[in-house]
């Protein structure tokens, strides 16, 4: 029997429950608790029955009390959880046919019919092989006796879906694996800090990072922290390289389990929360002779592969690397590999013979950072410096934005136009802030003296570093390029501000590490409230008029609300989600003992105040519990850019300079009558992709809401209802009931169909580009 859904929805059979089962598998990897727990809540949320297998497949083997029942609060408070709270174990019993049929016996008995399996590539070819056997692992058991033909009819059909959590990132189809980021992370600090003894001391560290086959780990340590050298598997060093580091004093440090350790970054929980509920959905889509999949990430956009496919790539990697077959493990290392190798190669030693352009192709190109400091600019304009100096281009630092270019550009002796070399910049990797200095002005504050410099310094192309005023700048000049000739040079823009907020792109530079700055800012403000219990916070976040980093903070701490000022305050959601929260207060099983938190967006509401919702959640609770109000500020912009600012800065920089050079040696009217003459370099779907600001379909046409500062279509908020979703926060408050709080407990709530989202396709967030 259907559900009575829309027609078009997703339907779920409700006389027989679904029962999805998650097992962790293998090496722990950060992350692996936020996929259990959207694993756990997206199933009960579609009316499934939800289980944890423990212990990987010792658990599915041994059966029994391994295999549990898991509710809705039951994984309360899971996402910033390091480890893996259900347990992970290599389990030899698995690899032979006998512990697989003991497992299928399990499986059929508890009446699982699908499973979802979190680990590296181990545990998804051991997935792949029971899934491979399942049909005969059946047969058997009822040949042997052991269950009867009709036990096992409803179970004909195993629906496995692979996840791939790893800190080393080694899974072909799939640019990231859920820990590879966290470990990063922790590997980024320690180096870090090794980086401030080793320059104390002017000596040489060798420093040995995980990543068994795959070199993802060292090459994007390598980059995020400028080394001098790098080791990889898929390219060892050629012979008599020794010669160039004996002469050093050195030392060895080996990083070891630290990097599988600690809590997952920012960019793991959602990519887990986003992933783990993108497999329960592929499982209710399955079909019996669809193939099993692989939950995969491209850039920004979360898809579905093969999971066989996948592995067999894997493993013919692996093979090549073992086989001394280095070039055809390159190979075949996604093009993302390659290409961060090259830019890596093409900044570490900025001399290269062979990179130098002919005189006539060699451009001045200025450099200048727009708007609020990011975390990001330093490593990008660094990058820029390399690969200008590296293809013979001079490039020259704007210093203090537009109006410090047009107040100091003629001061003695040092103006704001000034060449940079390799040494100053090569230290501006781990920067966060902007070392060349950061300014809101804007060139129209004064567009003769700006067109004046340019033509003095003769910048032959310009490279902007910023948010919504770098974009707002560059639309500027490009519209006053019909009356300065030295403004008909080709400019290009590179995202780079908190908010995340700039047309043309999914991704901006520092929206990652403010991410992580306020997940760490939630993560222990929550802990606060461990002794009281009872206590709601209510958190402002930085944005503008954009709820990107409220919507993504809330996926990543597991908010019970967001407001962003697409939507707005009113009086009837405040009061629901204070009913809400009564509700949850009351039937919390005391599952943890964190505080609770709503994040709020600056600009959401005139009105209801940060403060104001605070003040309002503390009368209305009358006592049952408690509401503070808390506001990080400008703590939101970090310290440190986070690694993977640092490396898309990298690569993203030098796309924007190779793009520039394109346009070398051709007249001014050519470059302003050409479209691609005046770009945003951005991060959309799987592609990074250079968008027009000018022209019918340019950004500034068709993708700029001017008016409040902002892309007219932003991509995140079709993820903003999966905060909801995981909270239990009721959907629709004309329905005002709740939710859930557990699937026993399943009260109607604001959909028909408790998949809705999953089905609708404007919705559907594989289709949907994340970060
Ligand atoms: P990872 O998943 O991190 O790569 P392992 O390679 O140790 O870790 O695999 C984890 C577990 O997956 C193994 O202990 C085993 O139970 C199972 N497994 C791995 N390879 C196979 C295989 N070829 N057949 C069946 N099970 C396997």
């Amino acid at each position: 029997m259907a559900s009575s859904a829309p027609s078009g929805h997703l339907t779920v059979p409700l006389a027989k429950r679904r029962r999805i089962a998650v097992l962790t598998s293998g090496g722990d990897a950060p992350g692996m608790n936020g996929v259990v727990r959207a694993v756990i809540r997206m199933s009960i949320h579609c009316k499934c029955e939800a289980y944890a297998i423990h212990e990987g497949y010792e658990g599915l083997v041994q059966g029994g009390d391994l295999i549990r029942r898991m509710h809705w609060e039951d994984v309360r408070g899971w996402l910033s959880r390091g480890g893996t709270l259900i347990g992970s174990a290599r389990c030899k019993s698995f690899m032979q046919r006998a512990g697989r049929l003991q497992a299928a016996r399990n499986m059929v008995i508890r009446g699982i019919d699908a499973l979802i399996v979190c680990g590296g590539d181990g545990s998804l070819t051991g997935a792949d092989v029971f899934r491979s056997e399942w049909p005969g692992l059946l047969d058997e058991l009822v040949q042997n006796g052991d269950l009867t033909a009709n036990q096992v009819a409803p179970y004909k059909t195993l629906n496995i879906v692979g996840l791939v959590g790893s800190i080393d990132n080694d899974m072909s189809t799939t640019d990231a694996t859920i820990g590879c980021y966290s470990s990063l992370h922790r590997i980024c600090e320690a180096v870090d800090e090794v980086f401030d003894t080793a320059a104390s001391h002017q000596r040489g560290f060798v420093i040995e990072v995980m990543g068994r086959h795959c070199g993802w780990l060292a090459l994007m340590s390598a980059i995020s922290t400028g080394a001098d050298w790098l080791f990889i598997p898929e390219m060892p060093p050629r012979d008599g390289w020794e010669d160039d580091i004996l002469k050093l004093d050195t030392r060895v440090t080996v990083l070891g389990h630290t990097q599988r350790g600690g809590a997952a970054c920012a960019y793991d929980r959602w990519l887990a929360t986003l992933q783990g509920t993108e497999a329960v959905r592929a499982v209710l889509e399955a079909t019996p002779d669809s193939p099993s999949p692989i939950i995969t990430i491209r850039e920004n956009k979360i898809e579905r592969g093969s999971l066989i496919e996948a592995v067999e790539a894997t493993k013919r990697v692996a093979k090549c690397v073992d086989e001394k077959g280095f070039e055809e493990a390159m190979q075949l290392r996604d093009s993302e590999f390659k290409a961060y190798h090259r830019a890596y190669i093409n900044t570490t030693t900025p001399h290269h013979p062979k990179m130098l352009l002919a005189p006539e192709k060699r451009m001045r190109i200025a450099i200048i950072h727009v708007g609020a400091p990011a975390g990001g600019m330093n490593p990008a304009t660094r990058a820029a410096v390399a690969y200008c100096i590296a293809r013979g281009h001079t490039p020259v630092a704007i210093y203090n934005g537009f109006p410090g270019l047009c107040r100091h550009h003629a001061d003695k002796p040092l103006g704001s136009v000034r060449e940079v070399d390799w040494l100053e910049s090569d230290s501006w990797v781990n920067e966060g802030g902007s070392e060349i200095g950061t300014n809101r002005g804007l060139p129209s504050e004064d567009m003769p003296t700006t067109a004046h410099c340019f033509e003095l310094y003769k910048f032959d192309a310009l490279f902007i570093i910023g948010g919504f005023e770098a974009f707002t700048a560059a639309s500027q000049l490009r519209q006053a390029r019909k009356d300065y000739a030295s403004l008909r040079i080709p400019i290009v823009v590179l995202p780079a501000t908190i908010s995340n907020n700039v047309p043309g792109t999914e991704y901006s530079l520092g929206s990652d590490t403010c991410l992580n700055t306020l997940v760490n800012f939630c993560d222990v403000i929550r802990q606060s409230a461990s002794s009281s219990r009872r206590r709601v916070f209510v958190i402002e976040t930085q944005g503008g008029r954009s709820g990107y980093i409220a919507v993504m903070a809330g996926l990543a701490v597991g908010a019970y609300a967001v407001y962003i000022p697409e939507e707005g305050i009113d009086i009837k959601m405040l009061a629901r989600d204070i009913e809400y929260l009564r509700h949850n207060f009351a039937t919390d099983r005391g599952a943890s003992h964190a505080g609770k938190v709503i994040l709020r967006n600056e600009k959401a509401s005139g009105t209801y105040t940060t403060q104001v919702i605070a003040d309002m959640i503390k009368e209305e609770a009358k006592g049952r519990f408690e509401s503070r109000a808390a506001v990080p500020g400008h703590f939101q912009q970090g310290g440190k850019p986070s690694p993977m600012d640092r490396i898309r800065a990298l690569r993203l920089a030098l796309r924007c300079i190779q793009h520039l050079e394109s346009f070398a040696g051709r007249s001014g009217e050519e470059i302003a009558a050409d479209e691609m003459s005046s770009v945003v370099i951005g991060i959309r779907g799987s592609e990074v992709v250079f968008g027009p600001m000018s022209g019918e379909d340019g950004l500034e046409a068709t993708d700029t809401d001017w008016e409040h500062r902002r892309p007219r279509n932003e991509f995140w908020m079709k993820l903003r209802h999966l905060v909801d979703t995981l909270s239990g926060r009721p959907a629709d408050s004309k329905e005002g009931k709740f939710q859930l709080s557990d699937d026993e407990g399943w009260e109607s709530g604001g959909t028909s169909d408790p998949c809705h989202f999953a089905a609708t396709p404007k919705i559907r967030p594989r289709e949907l580009p994340l970060r």
